[in-house]
C-alpha cells in the first residue's frame, strides 16, 4: 500500500530535518514499516537550513508531530534546543531523534545503539580486542560507545584534527573511570591519520571503523595498511552505498569481512520508531525497503 494514499484529517506524522534532506533513505523505511503495520500515521522529509533549525524544532508541538530524525548538520546544535537529554545524548553531545511527549521535547541519540546492535547481529565481538575508529565527529563518538559497549579492551581514535581526537578520548577516558565495576578494562588513545599505516596498530585490530566522509563523495581513503591488519580483522564502513567503499574495497579483495553502514542505518531506525510511536516495527520490512531504495539485494 502505497502510505501517501492513506493520508487523511487523522494521520499523525513523524519526520526528518536536515540540510541536504532529499536524499535520505528514512522516509523509505519508516513508511514501509507504517504501511505494514496499518498505522494512520507518516514520516515526511523537511529541508531545513541551520538558521531555521530553532524555528522548526519550536514548531514540532505545536504541528503534534510525534518525532523528528535530525541529520547532517543539526545532530550537536540541536541538543540546546529541547526541554530534556537522555543519559547517551549527553555523553554523545549530540542527538538524531527529538520525542514529543506531550508538548515536552525528550533529545536521544541511536546511533550507538544502531550500530553495536549491527554488529551483534552480524556476530562480531570485539571483546576483549582492540578497535581502531577513524575519525572524530558525532559518528565517531557513537562508533567509540558501540565498541565499548561490545567491550572492547582499547580504542584507538584516528583523526586529521588531533586536537578533535583528542577531546573525544578524553571524554570517553572520564566516562570510563567513573563507571568502575567488573567492566573488562579498557583506555582510549587519540592518533594522527598516519596511525592507519603502523603495521604494529593495524595487525593488532579487530576492527576498524571509519567514521567519516572519506571516499563518499571525494575520492579515496587515507593510507591504511591493510596487509598488516590480521586474516580476522572486521571493516566497517559507516558509509552505505550501492558499490563497495573505497575504505572497504582493499580490505574486501584481501578477503577481510567487510560491512557498510546500512545496517547501523536500519537499527537506529527501528529504535527512533519505537520511541515515536510506542511499537516495534517489522525489522524486516524496513531493512527491504531501505535495500530497494538502495538498488541492493537484501
Ligand atoms: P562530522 O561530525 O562532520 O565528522 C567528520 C569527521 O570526518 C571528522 O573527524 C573529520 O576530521 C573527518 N573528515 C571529514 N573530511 C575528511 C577528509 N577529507 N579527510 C580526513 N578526515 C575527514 O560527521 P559525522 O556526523 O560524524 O558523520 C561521519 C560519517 O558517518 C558521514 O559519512 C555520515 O554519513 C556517516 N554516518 C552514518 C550513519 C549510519 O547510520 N550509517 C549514522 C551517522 C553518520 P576533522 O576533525 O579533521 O575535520
Amino acid at each position: 500500500m502505497d502510505p501517501l494514499r492513506a493520508l487523511s484529517g487523522r494521520t499523525l506524522l513523524t519526520a526528518i530535518f536536515g540540510d541536504p534532506v532529499e536524499h535520505s533513505l528514512s522516509p523509505a523505511m519508516h513508511n514501509a514499516a507504517y504501511a505494514a503495520l496499518g498505522m494512520e500515521r507518516a514520516y515526511a522529509a523537511f529541508r531545513v537550513t541551520p538558521e531555521r533549525l530553532r524555528d522548526a524544532i519550536r514548531a514540532i508541538p505545536a504541528l503534534g508531530l510525534l518525532g523528528v530524525n535530525l541529520t547532517v548538520p543539526h545532530k550537536e546544535r540541536a541538543l540546546r534546543m529541547v526541554a530534556d537529554l537522555s543519559n547517551e545524548a549527553s555523553l554523545l553531545g549530540a542527538i538524531n531523534c527529538v520525542v514529543n511527549r506531550r508538548g515536552v521535547l525528550h533529545g536521544d541519540n541511536t546511533d550507538a545503539r544502531g550500530l553495536a546492535l549491527d554488529l551483534h547481529e552480524a556476530g562480531v565481538a570485539p571483546d576483549g580486542k582492540v578497535a581502531v575508529i577513524v575519525g572524530a565527529g558525532g559518528a565517531a563518538a557513537s562508533a567509540v560507545l558501540a565498541v565499548i559497549r561490545l567491550g572492547a579492551r582499547r580504542v584507538v581514535v584516528c583523526n586529521r584534527t588531533a586536537a578533535r581526537a583528542n577531546r573525544l578520548a578524553r571524554r570517553f577516558a572520564q566516562h570510563l573511570g567513573s563507571r568502575g565495576g567488573g567492566r573488562p578494562t579498557q583506555s582510549i588513545d587519540a592518533r594522527g591519520l598516519d596511525t592507519l599505516t603502523s603495521p604494529s596498530t593495524m595487525g593488532a585490530a579487530a576492527i576498524v571503523i571509519n567514521a567519516t566522509p572519506m571516499g563518499l563523495k571525494m575520492g579515496g581513503f587515507a593510507d591504511l595498511a591493510y596487509d598488516a591488519t590480521a586474516p580476522d580483522c572486521v571493516f566497517y564502513d559507516l558509509i552505505y552505498a550501492r558499490e563497495p567503499t573505497p575504505f572497504l574495497a582493499p580490505a574486501a579483495a584481501l578477503n577481510r569481512r567487510t560491512l557498510d553502514g546500512a545496517g547501523m542505518l536500519i537499527n537506529q531506525g527501528v529504535l527512533a520508531f519505537e520511541l515515536f510511536n510506542g511499537a516495534k516495527p517489522p525489522h524486516g520490512v524496513m531493512r527491504r525497503a531501505l535495500m530497494a531504495a538502495l538498488g541492493r539485494q537484501g
